[in-house]
């Protein structure tokens, strides 16, 4: 799960790490009785939205002149007029995709006097099943332009979470920021309070750019993107409630409330199945024959009729889904109460896409018996290899 900058600032300001101060504004007048409360003269309007990249992103409504999604204002007029053209408005960055973001909300911080910027991300490194906090001198940048061009400028600090963050990770990490004195103990103190901070939320990523260097020689937070793992927020109750529905896909929000796991992929043969192993190796077999999955969609053990339903409404949902390939293995489920469960499923939502279902497992028989009489255009085929070729073939032939 993502949460805004905003509200990832305000956690790790719970963790006494420093951040400037703002406020988020779901509205032009609470956009200015925002920069009211903080000092200025300089203040900074940002669009909130679950992507990066916003300085230099464009506003779709605005013309290419407009200025982008963080906006520097030196008076509270400013503060208005800049919230006034982002509030409503869709912001296109280089991770929001061509379709670009609405904005509905905005955060109005203290204008900050930087004297350098630095990059600073932590990450749980599945490869050697440790934290990793990947940091560099070049802040405010593209870091995979960094990580590309000049690699040596990017350096990996790995913490074993059974030992914890240590006082030599600290040093390592100003001494890759070249810090000096007071500011070179202000980055090792940081590194132990993001640590702590990182495994006390259950974070999957933590990325700060930039962290900045100000000119009065403080450590801040400027930027940030916060994601968790979804499996541990049944204990973070409070980190759970910071969910931002409209930020996520309407559809897999809907399945999510199916207990569904699906993602939306780019192809265009909608995929149903039962386990996330058996999907992944669909997908694969799909590409195999020369086709590309539109989605991962896995409905787990119980695969009933009601989720059954709600997952084809999902696939057809999307307008990119030509074909929909069914592969479900009636382990726990009998086959027959699947291909029931099938049949008024595609009763009710009017399939009008090729349908290719492949069953196997307990009554494989009695379910193939009640897909065939059902009266619907279902092929079904004998195995993984036969389901896929049929429905390549199918929708390369309705096409
Ligand atoms: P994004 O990464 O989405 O473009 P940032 O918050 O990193 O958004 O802002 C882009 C740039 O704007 C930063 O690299 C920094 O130079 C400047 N900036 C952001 N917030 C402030 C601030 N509070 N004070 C001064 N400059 C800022
Ligand atoms: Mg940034």
């Amino acid at each position: 799960m993502n949460i805004h900058e905003y509200q990832a600032k305000e956690l790790l300001a719970k963790h006494g790490i420093g951040i400037p101060t703002g406020h988020a504004a779901l509205t032009v007048d609470e956009a200015v009785a925002a920069a009211e409360k903080l000092p200025g003269p300089l203040y900074v309007v940002k669009a909130q939205i679950h992507a990066g990249g916003r300085g230099k992103g464009k506003f779709k409504e605005l013309g290419p002149d407009a200025k982008g999604g963080v906006r520097l204002a030196k008076s509270i007029d400013e503060v208005r007029e800049a919230a006034t053209e982002m509030l409503g408005n869709t912001l296109v960055t280089i991770q929001t995709g061509e379709a670009g973001k609405q904005v509905n909300r905005l955060y109005v911080t203290d204008g900050v006097d930087i004297a350098s910027e630095y990059y600073l991300s932590m990450l749980v490194d599945r490869a050697t099943g440790r934290v990793a906090m990947v940091v560099s001198t070049e802040g405010g940048m593209d870091i995979e332009a960094v990580a590309h061009d000049t690699p040596e400028k990017i350096t990996t600090i790995v913490i074993d979470p059974a030992q914890g963050f240590m006082p030599h990770h600290g040093r390592s990490l100003a001494f890759a920021l070249k810090l000096k004195g007071d500011l070179n103990k202000a980055a090792q103190k940081l590194g132990k309070q993001l640590y702590h901070a990182f495994m006390e939320m259950d974070c999957e990523m933590l990325e700060i750019n930039p962290l900045v260097e100000t000119t009065d020689g403080q450590l801040l937070v400027l930027d940030t993107k916060m994601s968790f793992d979804g499996n541990a927020l049944f204990r973070h109750k409070d980190i759970a409630e910071l969910r931002d529905e409209t930020e996520e896909d309407p559809a897999e929000v809907e399945a999510s409330e199916y207990d569904l796991a699906y993602i939306k992929l780019d192809g265009n043969i909608g995929c149903m199945v039962n386990g996330a192993g058996l999907a992944m190796a669909t997908m694969d077999i799909i590409k195999l024959n020369g086709a590309f999955p539109a989605n991962f969609l896995d409905v787990g053990g119980g695969a009933t009729t009601e989720k059954v339903t709600a997952a084809f409404k999902i696939i057809l949902a999307d307008d990119a889904v030509e074909g929909i390939l069914v592969n479900i293995f009636g382990g726990i489920m009998r086959c027959d109460t699947i291909a029931e469960g099938i049949v008024a499923a595609a009763k009710e939502v009017e399939l009008d896409v090729p349908l290719v279902v492949r069953l196997e497992g307990t009554n494989v028989d009695k379910g193939k018996a009640i897909l065939d009489n059902s009266g619907l255009p279902i092929v079904s085929a004998n195995d993984l290899g036969d389901a896929a070729q049929k429905i390549v073939a199918q929708v390369k032939e309705a096409a």
